[in-house]
């Protein structure tokens, strides 16, 4: 059966000061992440996880074809485990601040430009009320991107969309350094966005 570990940071905890601080980063991966990593391989381990051999993602895809004993399980750790395993790829000690390529053409497209995007993808991420995430998606069915949001650790792969760039926003990502100024955080979290990286992943699913 899989066993989900807890991934590797792909930079030093204290890289991405002074805009997420080395405290929040330690206890989110080390903590956090990992609460998520173990209640995933708990949950697989209840349901029988062997007749679930694909990656979570494609479960999360297919949540009807888990038991119904173990789906909110499945849906809240598995959730948590893939949500944060790309929340840390999508950030980057040297962001440039822009998509750049065929993600760009493609925010002007639907957005206007990308300080507009900015504004209405900050604008999601402050009306979650409670605990959740803001997402750029790509949209297969209709082969474009979006904005949405979801509660809790509830996946973007359960809604059949793609997620291109999340951002938590649980109290747990920015507490200690923001308290309770989401805005703030949301406004530093720009400053470390792997453009590089979310705009690879859109073009190998748009082109
Ligand atoms: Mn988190």
């Amino acid at each position: 059966m899989v066993r989900y570990e807890l991934p590797r940071l792909p930079y030093g905890y204290d890289e991405l000061e002074p805009f997420l601080d080395v405290e929040t980063m330690k206890i989110h991966h080390q903590k956090h992440h990992q609460v998520y990593v173990d209640g995933l391989n708990k949950s697989l381990e209840v349901i029988g996880g062997e007749s679930h051999p694909q990656y979570i993602s494609s479960i999360l895809s297919d949540l009807k074809s888990i038991p119904e004993s173990g789906r909110n399980a499945i849906n809240f750790f598995g959730g948590g485990f893939e949500n944060h395993r790309l929340f840390w790829e999508v950030m980057t000690p040297n962001g440039d601040g822009k998509p750049g390529g065929e993600l760009e053409d493609s925010i002007d497209v639907y957005f206007d430009d990308f300080k507009n995007f900015k504004k209405v993808f900050s604008e999601k991420a402050l009306s979650i009320q409670g605990s959740g995430w803001c997402w750029l998606v790509f949209n297969a069915t209709y082969h474009k991107i979006e904005i949405i949001t979801t509660l809790n650790q509830d996946s973007p792969w359960t809604l059949q969309k793609y997620p291109l760039l999340g951002l938590d926003v649980w109290e747990h990502a920015y507490y200690l350094k923001y308290q309770n100024k989401r805005p703030d955080y949301i406004k530093a979290w720009w400053n470390v966005v792997n453009w590089d990286y979310v705009g690879n992943r859109f073009t190998e699913l748009a082109s």
